[in-house]
């Protein structure tokens, strides 16, 4: 039996631990001693057989008591770190065939209030900021749909929710330690403590290959608001990792946990969002994503980037596609940005055309690629971080009056002369230059018109170019009318 389990670890774990039987037993019932199934230390042999037959009816496997490999492997799955048995118990010895959710919701930790704020208080490097504010905001959205929270984003640092990504130990026990790839992914604090951890070493993703970080994002939010494991397979708040599958995110389990903490939604109305919804944080197929791509969707969320070039074409940029707007108000149907510029990645960060040489800066990361047309041009990729640029760039623009492209990140702006690929002297400089030019923007475009836009979310700035001030603002989908949303 183990030397089956030897061979399975082969191939899934790609080098095999040479386990003895007592290694296996002994690192099963570490498992269920972290997972809230044993008692540490002292069980008797009695014990040990119905926490493996309640670990058994609780991942949906033929429950027997036995240590198999199939009980084995189900406990190297990739899953939540938080404990199954909790606070109340919906797994009782010997009787797990008739109801366990009793009781399931009548949990006392909970808020008491009805609006909640969060913030992110960093996110893997290879992911960019505003997808992984989207996911966050989506996430949480999924939970107010159905129930009578409300969340936003804090402002300033005094938020109920904080989310962070850590590696290894991380000063909140040892039991709470990440695990490197797989195993434990994540976990959160049950009300009020309100903060949920993700393991630094998993390779996360908002768009296809990896882990689904939104999934994880919901279902750890979901703790942070006082629910539990819930037993049934397709719930959201079930234990093991799932994808995103198309069908709804929330299940009727989960709808009736948070609906017991925090009752109906106060419009009266559920609005319950098929994954399908999220399409853009996992991908399907091509032919999805093509048919997504139609509804015109950055006017649906924030883009990643948007530049003039100097025919005066617009070009706004968003995950993998790309939409054109020529000088008379025709928008293009989406396109692929890997078919017009080859090696590219999507959602990229920045992207700017140079009023100098005409070509195209594209900054992801800590890279920028510059493209002649369509062409990539010699020597790039580059590490712009190297050439002084910092990494993960909020917004690139080219600025006239200087002649070069002016590179935002958080509180400072650089000026990168395109030419000598360096920041000119005396840069970065603090953004306070840019008078009402608010933090962290997403986007940023020097309008033909002279005037300059700054984007963040629903909100945009004009910035005026003589004053050096913002001179106007409001919603950009429905007051700039060129967007044609
Ligand atoms: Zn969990
Ligand atoms: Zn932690």
């Amino acid at each position: 039996m183990i030397a089956g389990i030897c061979a399975l670890l082969l191939i899934s774990l790609g080098s095999c631990i040479d386990l003895g039987i007592e290694d296996a037993v002994r690192n099963a019932e570490a498992f269920l001693v972290k997972y809230g199934y044993l008692e540490e230390n002292d069980y008797s042999k009695a014990q040990l057989t119905a926490a493996v037959r309640n670990f058994q009816w609780t991942a949906h496997l033929p429950v027997n008591g036995d240590l198999n490999d199939a009980t084995v492997l189900q406990m190297l799955l990739p899953r939540c770190g938080m404990k199954d048995v909790g606070q109340t118990q919906w797994l009782h010895h010997g009787s797990f065939h008739t109801n366990h959710r009793r009781k399931r919701y009548a949990i006392k930790s909970k808020w008491y209030k009805r609006h909640l704020t969060y913030q992110i208080l960093n996110w893997p490097w290879y992911l960019s900021q505003h997808q992984v504010r989207q996911a966050v905001q989506a996430a949480f959205q999924l939970w107010g749909n159905v129930s009578s929270l409300t969340f936003s984003e804090a402002v300033g640092d005094s938020a109920d929710i904080r989310l962070a990504f850590f590696d290894g130990e991380h000063n909140d026990g040892a039991r709470h330690a990440f695990d490197g790839p797989g195993g434990a992914l994540a976990h959160a604090f049950f009300p009020r403590r309100g903060e949920a951890h993700f393991d630094n070493a998993e390779h996360w993703s908002l768009n296809g290959k990896g882990r689904n970080l939104f999934v994880v994002f919901a279902h750890e939010i979901g703790h942070t608001l006082g629910l539990q494991h819930s037993p049934f397979k397709n719930a959201l708040m079930s234990p093991y990792y799932k994808k995103l599958g198309k069908e709804y995110v929330l299940n009727f389990d989960d709808i009736l946990a948070i609906q017991t903490l925090y009752g109906a939604p106060s419009s009266g109305r559920l609005v319950q969002r098929p994954g399908k919804d999220f399409s853009m944080f996992e991908d399907w197929s091509a032919e999805n994503s093509e048919r997504r791509a139609q509804r015109k969707d950055y006017c649906q969320s924030m883009f990643d980037a948007i530049t003039w070039d100097l025919k005066q074409t617009l070009y706004i940029f968003k995950g993998r596609s790309y939409w054109m707007m020529s000088p008379n108000g025709n928008i293009s149907e989406p396109q692929l940005t890997q078919q017009r510029w080859k090696k590219l990645p999507a959602f990229i960060e920045a992207a700017a055309v140079s009023g100098s040489d005409g070509k195209f800066y594209f900054f992801k990361g800590g890279k920028c690629w510059r493209y002649k047309g369509s062409r990539l041009e010699a020597g790039f990729p580059r590490k712009c971080s190297d050439h002084g640029l910092p990494r993960h760039p909020d917004t690139a623009l080219y600025f006239q009056p200087l002649g070069h492209l002016v590179i935002f990140k958080g509180d400072k702006y650089y000026v990168f002369n395109e030419k000598s690929f360096i920041v000119e002297p005396y840069y970065p400089r603090s953004l306070q230059d840019w008078k009402g030019v608010p933090h962290n923007t997403n986007a940023a475009l020097s309008h033909p018109n002279g005037s300059i836009y700054f984007f963040r979310g629903e909100n945009y700035w004009t910035f005026d170019q003589k004053s050096l001030k913002v001179t106007a603002s409001g919603k950009w989908m429905q007051d700039l009318s060129w967007f044609g949303c």
